[in-house]
This record gives structure tokens, C-alpha cells and sequence, in this order.
């Protein structure tokens, strides 16, 4: 039976998957059961920062799986201790404290209960919990029955209420609305600094500023949602300081990236006092208060740890925004009509496509058209949103790779005129 055939007898038809069968990968390249290769821009939606099989990540995962998969979080793992010291040190650069999961919408979650907590701890003036999250609209923030509530998207939502309650969702970018947005019970803002799938849209600096501010204003947290933009890929070890550097968050979480591959998420909360007697942000989540059993586990922290060094040492976040220049400058080049603008931050990049030159047919969005003729010619990208196209290549990639990639856009899109 053919891979299709299992899929569709036997997993549950939640995405809708294109035929390709990949299997095989080495950095930018990946290989499908016919043995066609691909050039990767998808990397497993913004995952294989490495790329595919780099040898570092390969031999820190063999030496761990050798060694030592598991243990419970009940015991010291070493290398969940050094990989938090990495994060803190070099990475988020300020002083805080991390908890492991396994995913982003997990992080996210964590971020969410954080908040409660908080809330909990500052109350409203008549005593009860403050317990409100403002999200903002095309946000993304997951799918689990929080993360998913969080987010800012009906189309993500239907057919699951009741949501969990306690969101909000206001206009992203606009300032008077967070101004005007906070209410009593309001806890925190939760936002992307860079919206990779609501169609890849950067947070303004007025805006980031006017969301702290209200934050500091109302004594509200300030959490940021780095799960696809963080450690390098916008150009900085973290997005938001592409933006507006000066910024100091409350919470952050990730995933994606941070793994090159293997599942593995984190949220991490300031250290900052948070009261007069000087209690610290960090210690609300205490003793009992969250955990997971997987979470932060010898395996997927030693993979981890390899791939935040190989960023570091070999200075990825750099490489990303050299090859930003390169792609935004070829594809301005172009003068192409089907191509409305590049968004986006670092090789976290949307090219939008003007939806009136590509005739998309019945039930396709314009960009999964132009997703699929890319595949044809080998090229693989996600969308985002019904009318961008990602480019999401590895941290490392190479001018050469992207000039070969960036033929393959041109050719493709070059046909709509
Ligand atoms: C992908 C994503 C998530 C969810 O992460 P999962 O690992 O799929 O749970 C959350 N937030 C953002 C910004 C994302 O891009």
C-alpha cells in the first residue's frame, strides 16, 4: 500500500497533505520516495534551522540517545540546566527562568497559566482574579484548547466553542485600540512580534512601544510569542528586538527553531520583582504549579543545546539578514506583477502575490496554487494565508541556494502577468 493509502485509512484527515513523500534530507535538500529532490524553504515551517541532518545536531543526538533518552523531570538533567543557561545567557540576555515543553501551543499554554497566576497575585480592586489575555486578530498561538482560544482566527476556532474563556482579540498595529482595550480583569497582552501564519506581518515600533507602555501603565504582562520568529531566524537571537530592542518582556515563548527537528518548546518568565517585598516574576510558577512529563527531556535538550551554539558560534542570525538583502534586492529586481510586496524580518519572509493575476481555481487560495507549481519545479514553501508564499530556508543557507530557489519563484510567478 502506498503512503497515500495508509494516510488515508489509518490517520485522521486533519491537513490537507500534499502526495509529496519525503525521505531523505541533507542541509537545504531534501529527497521524496522517487528520489526527486527538492530545495527547502519550508524546513518544516520554520523547524530545521540547520537545516536537514546537520552533523552537529545528528552526533549530539546519537551521543545523547547512547547515553541517556530519559529521565523524569523529578531528577537534575544536565543538559535541561545547560540549555536554560544557554537560552538565559546568550540568547534572551536577561535574567529569567525557563520551563521545557514539547511544543509551541504547550509553550503557549504556559504563558496563558502564568497570566492566570499572575492575575491571581494582582487582583482588581474588589479582590477577584484578574484573568484576561489580550491577543490581537491573525494572530496564531496554537491548538490546543488554549493556545487555540488564544488565537486570534475564526477559521482556526469552528466548531470547537465554547473557547476557553478570558481572550480578546484587537486589530494588530493599532495603537489607539490597545490604548483604549484594557479592562478591570485584563491580565496580559500576548503577541507575535512577527506574525509568521496569520501572512507574515511585523509589529511596528509605535506599536510595540504603545503595547508596552499600557502594560507598565495597567500592570499587566507583557508576553511575546517567539515560537516562529525566535532564536535567529528575524536576524536577532530574539524577533522582538528587531523591532523595538529597548523593550524588556515579561514571558516569551518558543519551539519551532529552537530544535532543529526534535519536538521541544519553552516558555520563560522575567525575574523581575513584581511587588515591594521584591518577589520575582518567576517564582509564581512554583513547586506543583505546571509540568509535563517529556518536557525538557535528556534527548530533546542535548539536540537543542547543539543547534542554539551552532547559531551562536557560526552567527546564523547575521547570515539571515545578509540573505534578506540578497532576496528582497532579486526580487525587487524582478518588477514582477504578480508580486505585491515582501514582508517580514530576517528568512522569516512572506512574498505577497496579487490575488487579480492568479487565477486560482474553485476552493484553491492563490498562494497554494503557486505553493504547488513551486513543488512542481522543486521548490518547497508553505503559505500564509490565502494570498503570501513563505520563504523559510535554513539558517545557513547559501547565496547559491538562494539564487537557485529565487529562479524558481521567478520562472513560476513570471507566468502571471
Ligand atoms: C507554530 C506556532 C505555534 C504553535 O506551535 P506548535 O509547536 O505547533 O504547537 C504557536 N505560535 C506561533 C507563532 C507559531 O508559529
Amino acid at each position: 500500500m502506498s503512503t497515500a493509502d495508509l494516510f488515508q485509512q489509518h490517520v485522521l484527515p486533519t491537513y490537507g497533505r500534499f502526495p509529496l513523500v519525503p525521505v531523505r534530507g541533507t542541509g537545504c535538500r531534501l529527497w521524496d520516495d522517487a528520489g526527486k529532490s527538492y530545495l527547502d524553504f519550508c524546513t518544516g515551517i520554520a523547524v530545521c534551522s540547520l537545516g536537514h541532518c546537520h552533523p552537529r545536531l545528528v552526533e549530539a543526538i546519537r551521543d545523547q540517545a547512547g547515553n541517556l533518552l530519559h529521565c523524569s523531570n523529578l531528577y537534575q538533567i544536565p543538559k535541561q540546566a545547560e540549555l536554560a543557561e544557554e537560552i538565559n545567557t546568550h540568547h534572551v540576555r536577561l535574567p529569567g527562568k525557563i520551563f521545557f515543553s514539547n511544543s509551541g501551543a504547550e509553550a503557549n499554554d504556559g504563558l496563558i497559566k502564568s497570566a492566570r497566576r499572575f492575575g491571581h497575585k494582582h487582583p482588581q480592586p474588589d479582590g477577584s482574579p484578574r484573568f484576561e489575555v489580550i491577543t490581537f486578530r491573525q494572530s496564531f498561538h496554537g491548538r490546543t484548547l488554549g493556545s487555540m482560544s488564544a488565537t486570534g482566527q475564526a477559521k482556526i476556532q469552528e466548531g470547537f466553542d465554547p473557547l476557553l474563556p478570558g481572550f480578546r482579540y484587537l486589530p494588530y498595529n493599532d495603537t489607539v485600540a490597545i490604548e483604549a482595550g484594557i479592562h478591570p480583569e485584563t491580565a496580559a497582552v500576548l503577541l507575535e512580534p512577527i506574525q509568521g501564519e496569520g501572512g507574515v506581518n511585523m509589529a511596528t515600533p509605535e506599536f510595540l512601544r504603545s503595547v508596552a507602555a499600557v502594560c507598565k501603565k495597567h500592570d499587566l504582562l507583557l508576553l511575546f510569542d517567539e515560537v516562529q520568529a525566535g532564536f535567529g531566524r528575524c536576524g536577532d537571537a530574539m524577533a522582538w528586538r528587531m523591532i523595538a530592542p529597548e523593550i524588556l518582556p515579561d514571558g516569551i515563548s518558543w519551539a519551532k527553531g529552537m530544535g532543529g527537528g526534535v519536538p521541544i518548546g519553552a516558555f520563560w518568565l522575567n525575574d523581575r520583582a513584581i511587588d515591594d517585598s521584591g518577589t520575582p516574576l518567576s517564582s509564581l510558577m512554583g513547586p506543583g504549579s505546571h509540568g509535563s512529563t517529556y518536557g525538557g527531556n535528556p534527548l530533546v535538550c542535548a539536540a537543542s543545546l547543539a543547534v542554539l551554539q551552532e547559531i551562536r558560534e557560526k552567527e546564523l542570525a547575521s547570515n539571515a539578514l545578509l540573505m534578506e538583502v540578497r532576496i528582497r534586492e532579486t526580487i525587487r529586481s524582478w518588477k514582477l506583477p504578480a508580486i505585491t510586496e515582501v514582508r517580514g524580518s530576517g528568512l522569516l519572509l512572506g512574498v505577497g502575490l496579487d490575488p487579480g493575476l492568479i487565477p486560482a481555481p474553485e476552493g484553491k487560495t492563490p498562494a497554494l496554487l503557486v505553493v504547488t507549481k513551486l513543488m512542481e519545479h522543486g521548490l518547497l514553501v508553505p503559505p500564509a494565508g490565502p494570498n503570501t508564499i513563505r520563504l523559510l530556508p535554513p539558517l545557513n543557507v547559501t547565496e547559491a541556494e538562494i539564487d537557485e530557489a529565487l529562479a524558481i519563484v521567478r520562472k513560476v510567478l513570471g507566468e502571471f502577468n
